[in-house]
C-alpha cells in the first residue's frame, strides 16, 4: 500500500468548494495586496493563538527576519538558538546581520535545553529563538525566566506548532513575538508561501506593519529600511478557510500518533521513552525505536518523529515499500557549509548530532486511514524482523 508522508489532495477534497468560492471573491474584489481579506485572516489567526495582534508576512522565514529587524537586532548582536531546526531559524539571524549562537537540545523533546542557555549569554546577546520542533512547545517557562532575568527578547519559531499549548499558553503567545509559516507542509497552510507574526505589544505590531512595506509609516515616508514582506489576499483567503478545520485536523494527527505509540509498543518495537536519556536504541533492554516523548499539554504533531536503530536502512526500507518518510534534519545548522565561519565543529552539540543521525518521520497527516497507518506499522515491523 502506498502511503504518502503528507496528502494535501485528500485535504483539498474536503474543502474544495469553500476554498474556490473564497478565492473567487478575492478575484472579484481585485484587492490582492493586504486589504480586508488579509486583515480578517490576521485577526482570526491572532485570536486562535491568543494574541492581540497578527501581522501577515510573506513567509515563516520573513516572520523571523522581520521580528529581528523590529528589535533592531543586527551587526554586533548575538542571538541564541538551536542547531537542530530548519535552516531559516539560523538563516534569519544571519540575514539580519547578527550572529547565531547555538545551544544544544534535550534528547527527549528535541527542543532547546534551557539549562545550557545561561552560560552562552554575553553582553552582546539580544534575543533567544526557541523552536517548537515537530509541534511540541519548548520549555518556555524556563526560557522566559532566563530571558526576563537577562532582559532578552524571545522570538518563538512556531512554524511547526500552531495550536500547541502548555499550561494554557499557546505557541507564539508566550514570547515577545510568535512566528508562523503557512508553507504547504505546515498544519495550517496556504496555497503557496505565507507567514504571520503575532505579538501583544501595540508598538511592536505597528513597527512590524511598517517594516513589511519598506519601513513606510505615512505614504512614501520611511523612518526605517524594511522590505517587501507582505502577505497577499489569496493566501489569506485559503488560510482563513483552513483555520476553521484546524482543531479537527490536529485531533486527527493526535489520534494517529496515539495509534502508532500503542501499536509499536504492542509489537515490542518501542520502549517507553525515558526522560533525560538519549533514547539510545541499543540501551540495555531497549526497543528498536523510541516514540515521541510528549512533555506539553497539546502536541500538534506537525511531524511524528521516531528515533530508530539502523535509521538509514529503515529509511530505505520504507521508501522501497512506498511508505512516505523524511529526515528532519540530516545535517545540523552548525555543520552547514555557509555557517562554517562560526567555527563550530563536529561533536559540539552531541544531542543535536545524535538526533540528526537517528531520527525519521512517519506519515501522521489528518486524512491518514486506519489501513494506511497499519501498513506503516507493518513495514517498520518487517524491517526489524529481518534485521
Ligand atoms: C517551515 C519553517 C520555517 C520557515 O517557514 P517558511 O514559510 O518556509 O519560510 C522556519 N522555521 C521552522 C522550524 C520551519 O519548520
Amino acid at each position: 500500500m502506498k502511503v504518502p508522508l503528507l496528502d494535501l489532495q485528500a485535504q483539498y477534497e474536503q474543502i474544495k468548494e469553500e476554498i474556490q468560492s473564497r478565492v473567487q471573491a478575492v478575484f472579484d474584489s481585485q484587492q490582492f495586496i493586504l486589504g480586508p481579506e488579509v486583515e480578517r485572516c490576521e485577526a482570526a489567526v491572532a485570536s486562535y493563538v491568543g494574541a492581540a495582534y497578527g501581522v501577515g508576512v510573506s513567509s515563516g522565514s520573513d516572520a523571523l527576519l522581520i521580528s529581528l529587524l523590529t528589535e533592531n537586532i543586527g551587526p554586533g548582536d548575538e542571538v541564541i538558538t538551536t542547531p537542530y531546526s530548519f535552516f531559516a531559524t539560523a538563516g534569519s539571524i544571519v540575514r539580519a546581520g547578527a550572529k547565531p549562537v547555538f545551544v544544544d537540545i534535550k534528547p527527549d523533546t528535541y527542543n532547546l535545553d534551557p539549562q545550557q542557555i545561561e552560560q552562552m549569554i554575553t553582553p552582546r546577546t539580544k534575543a533567544i529563538i526557541p523552536v517548537h520542533l515537530f509541534g511540541q512547545l519548548a520549555d518556555m517557562e524556563r526560557i522566559m525566566d532566563i530571558a526576563d532575568r537577562n532582559s532578552l527578547c524571545v522570538i518563538e519559531d512556531a512554524a511547526q506548532a500552531i495550536g500547541s499549548e502548555h499550561a494554557e499558553n499557546r505557541a507564539g503567545n508566550i514570547g515577545h513575538y510568535g512566528c508562523f509559516s503557512f508553507f504547504p507542509s505546515k498544519n495550517l497552510s496556504g496555497a503557496g508561501d505565507g507567514g504571520m507574526v503575532t505579538t501583544n505589544d501595540p508598538e511592536r505590531a505597528e513597527k512590524l506593519r511598517s517594516l513589511r512595506v519598506h519601513g513606510m509609516t505615512e505614504r512614501y515616508h520611511h523612518p526605517y529600511v524594511g522590505a517587501n514582506m507582505r502577505f497577499d489576499a489569496l493566501q489569506a483567503a485559503v488560510v482563513s478557510v483552513k483555520l476553521k478545520y484546524l482543531d479537527e485536523w490536529t485531533e486527527a494527527r493526535q489520534r494517529n500518533a496515539d495509534y502508532y505509540n500503542r501499536r509499536f509498543a504492542e509489537e515490542g518495537l518501542a520502549e517507553e521513552p525515558a526522560e533525560g536519556t538519549s533514547g539510545a536504541p541499543d540501551a540495555p533492554g531497549g526497543g528498536r525505536i523510541t516514540t515521541p516523548n510528549v512533555k506539553t499539554d497539546r502536541h500538534v504533531f506537525n511531524q511524528y518523529v521516531i528515533r530508530a536503530e539502523q535509521r538509514d536502512a529503515l529509511f530505505h526500507h520504507l521508501k522501497e515499500n512506498a511508505i512516505g518518510t523524511a529526515i528532519y534534519y540530516p545535517k545540523c545548522l552548525h555543520q552547514q557549509e555557509c555557517l562554517q565561519y562560526l567555527e563550530y565543529g563536529s561533536g559540539d552539540f552531541p544531542q543535536s548530532e545524535n538526533a540528526a543521525a537517528e531520527t525519521l518521520a512517519l506519515p501522521v497527516y489528518p486524512e491518514l486511514t486506519a489501513e494506511q497507518a497499519e501498513a506503516v506499522v507493518d513495514t517498520v515491523k518487517n524491517f526489524y524482523t529481518a534485521h
